[in-house]
C-alpha cells in the first residue's frame, strides 16, 4: 500500500466503485476505501446496492415471481405441476451465491484497472488527507491530489423501535428471513416497501403496508401510479394509506404497531416489521474538524452540478449528495468525477435519470410526469398503449398495464415516458436514449421497432399520442 495518490475514493458501492475504476482508467493512481461488513465479518466492496439492496432485491423478487407463476399461470400454458412449494433455505443460497459473484467481480475489475481496494475506514482530514482505519484498527494517514467522497446511505430508523434484526427489520433484514412470516408489517409504501412487500407477499405472507402519505406513489404519474394501486391490491397486498405510524412496541413473538388515520388511533399485530420510510445520507464522522467541505442540515455533502464541494480536489458522489438515491446516478456521477479530475469531458444530464420499481408488473418511468407538465402550464399531448393490446405481452401472459407517452404539442419534444407492465425497467431505456437525443416523439413513431416484441408499446404509445396508433383504437 503507498501512502499517496493521484485519486483516492472513500466508498466502494455503486457510485465509489465505477469512479475508482475510471480513474485507473484514465491512468490515475488510485485507492478505494470501502467498510463494508457483512454479516459473518467478512469485508466486501460494492456497497449497500450489492450486498444488501439492488442486487439480493432481484434475485427475491426473481424466485418469488416464479413460485407466483408456477402457482397461477402453468395450468393456463397447460403445464401440470402437482405443487410448487418455495425452500427459503435454497432460494436464500442462490440469492448468497449471486451477490458473492457480484462483488467478487470487483475486486476483479479493480485488478484490471489497477486499483488499490483498500477494507476499513476511510475520514477526509484537511488538505486532501485521508485517514485510514484497516480492518484491523491500524491508523495510517495517506494524502490524494483528489478524493471522491461516496459514503452512501443507511436506512432511517423509526424512533420509537430501533432496529433489532430479529422483529424489526431494515431492508437488508428484510432480505435475510430464513422462513416466511405469517403476518409481516411494512412501513412505508415506497420503493423498499413495495419491492420486499412483494418478495413476501408472493411467498404467502399476509402483507400489511402503512404509509403515511394520502396519496399512493406521489413521485410517479398519476394514471400510473393509480394502475399500480390497482394491480397490489389485487396480490392481495394490504396497503393503507395516510395511516402514519406513530409508535411500535415488541412483544414475545411479535410486533404491535400502533398507527393514526384519519378514523383515529388503530393498533396493528405482526409477526415482523420492516421499517421502509426513507434513507439518509451517510456522512456521520466522515469528515474532520476544518476539511472545509459543508454538509446540508440533512446530512448531505453540499455539492455542485459537476459534484464539486467547493474545496479544492475534493467531490462528493451518489447517495450522500442531493437527487434520487439511485445506483445509475450516483454510478454516473463516479465516472463524470473520474473523467473531469483527469482533465476529460463529464456531465450528468439528471433530466433523464430513469426510475424503476421491480415490482410485477414492474414500474419505470423518465422525465416529467403529466401533473408535472400540466402544473407547468406547456401545451401537450398524451398516448397510452395498453399491454392487453400487444401480442408478445399476451403470448408472454402478461397484459397488466400500459406504455404512456408525454409530449410538447408544439414542437413534439418528448417530455416523459411512464411504463408498468412486463420488463419495464428494460423498455424505459429506449426513452431514456430518446430523451438524451432530443428526439421528438414522431422520431419515435418513425423508428422501426421488432414485432412482435414488448417495445412495441412504446412505438404504439408514440403514436397514440398524435392518435395514430396501428394497433389500439385511437381516443
Ligand atoms: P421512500 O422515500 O421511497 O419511501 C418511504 C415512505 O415511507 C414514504 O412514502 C413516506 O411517506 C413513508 N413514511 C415515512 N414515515 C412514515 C411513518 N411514520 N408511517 C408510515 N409511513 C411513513 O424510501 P424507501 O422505500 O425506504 O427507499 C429509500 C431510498 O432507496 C429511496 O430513495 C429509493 O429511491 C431508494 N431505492 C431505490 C430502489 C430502486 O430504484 N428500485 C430500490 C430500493 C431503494
Amino acid at each position: 500500500m503507498s501512502d499517496s495518490y493521484d485519486v483516492i475514493v472513500i466508498g466502494g458501492g455503486p457510485a465509489g466503485y465505477p469512479a475508482a475504476i475510471r480513474a485507473g482508467q484514465n491512468g490515475l493512481t488510485v485507492a478505494c476505501i470501502d467498510d463494508w461488513k457483512n454479516r459473518d465479518g467478512s469485508y466486501a466492496f460494492g456497497g449497500t446496492c450489492l450486498n444488501a439492496g439492488c442486487i439480493p432485491s432481484k434475485a427475491l423478487l426473481e424466485s418469488s415471481e416464479l413460485l407466483h407463476r408456477a402457482r397461477e399461470e402453468f395450468a393456463t400454458h397447460g403445464i401440470r405441476i402437482s405443487s410448487a412449494e418455495i425452500d427459503v433455505a435454497q432460494m436464500q443460497k442462490r440469492k448468497a451465491g449471486i451477490v458473492r459473484a457480484s462483488t467478487q467481480g470487483i475486486l476483479a475489475l479493480f485488478k484490471s484497472a489497477k486499483v488499490t481496494g483498500l477494507t476499513g475506514r476511510g475520514r477526509l482530514l484537511p488538505g486532501r488527507k485521508v485517514e485510514y482505519t484497516a480492518a484491523d484498527g491500524k491508523v495510517t494517514q495517506l494524502s490524494a491530489k483528489h478524493v471522491v467522497l461516496a459514503a452512501g446511505s443507511v436506512p432511517t430508523a423509526l424512533r420509537s423501535v430501533p432496529f433489532d434484526g430479529t422483529a424489526v427489520l431494515d431492508s437488508w433484514g428484510a432480505l435475510d428471513l430464513e422462513a416466511v412470516p405469517k403476518r409481516l408489517g411494512v412501513i412505508g409504501a415506497g420503493v423498499i416497501g413495495l419491492e420486499l412487500g412483494s418478495v413476501w407477499r408472493r411467498l404467502g405472507a399476509e402483507v400489511v403496508v402503512l404509509e403515511a402519505l394520502e396519496g399512493f406513489l406521489p413521485m410517479a404519474d398519476g394514471q400510473l401510479a393509480k394502475e399500480a394501486l390497482k394491480h397490489f391490491k389485487k396480490q392481495g397486498l394490504d396497503i393503507r394509506l395516510g395511516a402514519k405510524v406513530t409508535g411500535a412496541s415488541v412483544a414475545a413473538g411479535g410486533v404491535k404497531l400502533d398507527y393514526q388515520d384519519a378514523s383515529g388511533a388503530h393498533a396493528l399485530e405482526v409477526d415482523k416489521v420492516v421499517v421502509a420510510i426513507g434513507r439518509r445520507p451517510n456522512t456521520a464522522g466522515l469528515l474532520a474538524e476544518g476539511t472545509g467541505v459543508a454538509l446540508d442540515e440533512r446530512g448531505f455533502v453540499t455539492v455542485d452540478e459537476h459534484c464539486r464541494t467547493g474545496v479544492e480536489g475534493v467531490y462528493a458522489v451518489g447517495d450522500c449528495v442531493r437527487g434520487p438515491m439511485l445506483a445509475h446516478k450516483g454510478k454516473e456521477e463516479g465516472v463524470m468525477v473520474a473523467d473531469l479530475i483527469a482533465g476529460r469531458y463529464g456531465e450528468v444530464n439528471y433530466k433523464t435519470v430513469p426510475s424503476v420499481i421491480y415490482t410485477a408488473p414492474e414500474i419505470a418511468w423518465v422525465g416529467q410526469t403529466e401533473e408535472q407538465v400540466k402544473a407547468s402550464g406547456r401545451a401537450y399531448k398524451t398516448g397510452v398503449f395498453p399491454f392487453l393490446a400487444s401480442g408478445r405481452a399476451r403470448a408472454m401472459e402478461a397484459t397488466a398495464g400500459f406504455a404512456k407517452l408525454i409530449a410538447a404539442s408544439d414542437d413534439d419534444e418528448i417530455l416523459g415516458v411512464h411504463v408498468i407492465g412486463p420488463m419495464a425497467g428494460e423498455l424505459i431505456a429506449e426513452a431514456v436514449l430518446a430523451m438524451e437525443y432530443s428526439a421528438s416523439s414522431e422520431d419515435l413513431q418513425r423508428t422501426i421497432h421488432a414485432h412482435p416484441t414488448l417495445s412495441e408499446a412504446l412505438h404504439e404509445a408514440a403514436l397514440a399520442a398524435d392518435k395514430r396508433a396501428i394497433d389500439f383504437p385511437n381516443r
